[in-house]
């Protein structure tokens, strides 16, 4: 069959001309898994719906995030290996192991790539998309507050805001963005138990959501050590 006689001339060239133009430089950047959403992206507005001052809200909570990120890359080394020998193993006469010295690695290693995809999945632009609460289901009349969409296992890279978000203080929503983001950026889950093995930490969006305001030093290496040197499961 001729293809003309499908399609006409003008719409075989916009065709043409909508495939053919340079990728925006977001859409280069986009995670491997991502790749397939960039048609999609290509002319959309990052900030579908947004009053003004959610977008305001939204480029101080991303600059933020983003420096937080910038921090993580810096503080958490393969160093913390020797952190947690020196703080927990030795005080406690806790006796090392090869295989959990190896889980532990494993564990820091995931948790930088997580981290290195949410920064540079941030370092070009991310979409919103600002709803109404009171009229989107999926904000659960203020239950939610923002959200991502799977399709067929792949996340689509657009965070939806519910208009609860704004109500939030400045700390708890850039904890939410952080959450969503790590789903956008990382295909991380919301997993009920990881306990048993900690390499899957790195793949839960709440126990990512804690690295924006916790200090990486102390707390969040004490969960970890804990379940990985004493936990058990019976
Ligand atoms: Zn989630």
């Amino acid at each position: 069959m001729n293809v003309f006689s499908v399609f006409s001339i003008k719409q075989l060239f916009l065709f043409l001309l909508f495939f053919s133009t340079p990728y925006f430089s977001f859409a280069n950047k986009l995670p491997e898994h991502q790749k397939h959403w960039i048609p999609l992206l290509r002319f959309s507005n990052p900030y579908e719906s947004c009053s003004g001052s959610q977008i305001s809200t939204l480029r101080s909570v991303q600059n933020r995030i983003a420096s937080r990120l910038s921090e993580l890359k810096k503080n958490l080394g393969m160093d913390h290996m020797s952190y947690v020998k020196e703080h927990y193993l030795i005080p406690k006469n806790i006796s090392e192991s090869a295989d959990k010295n190896q889980r532990y690695k494993q564990y820091l290693i995931r948790l930088q790539h997580t981290f290195a995809m949410m920064s540079d999945a941030l370092s070009d632009q991310i979409h919103f998309h600002c709803k109404d609460s009171e009229q989107e289901k999926r904000c659960k009349n203020e239950e939610v507050s923002a959200y991502v969409l799977t399709y067929f296992g792949k996340t689509v890279p657009k965070i939806h805001l519910c208009s609860s978000l704004f109500k939030k203080n400045n700390s708890e929503m850039e904890e939410t963005i952080f959450h969503e983001l790590s789903h956008l950026a990382a295909n991380t889950e919301d997993l009920i138990d990881w306990r048993s093995d900690i390499r899957q930490a790195p793949n839960d969006a709440f126990y990512i959501e804690k690295f924006m305001h916790k200090a990486v030093d102390s707390s969040s290496l004490q969960d970890i050590w804990h379940m990985n040197w004493i936990y058990k499961k019976y």
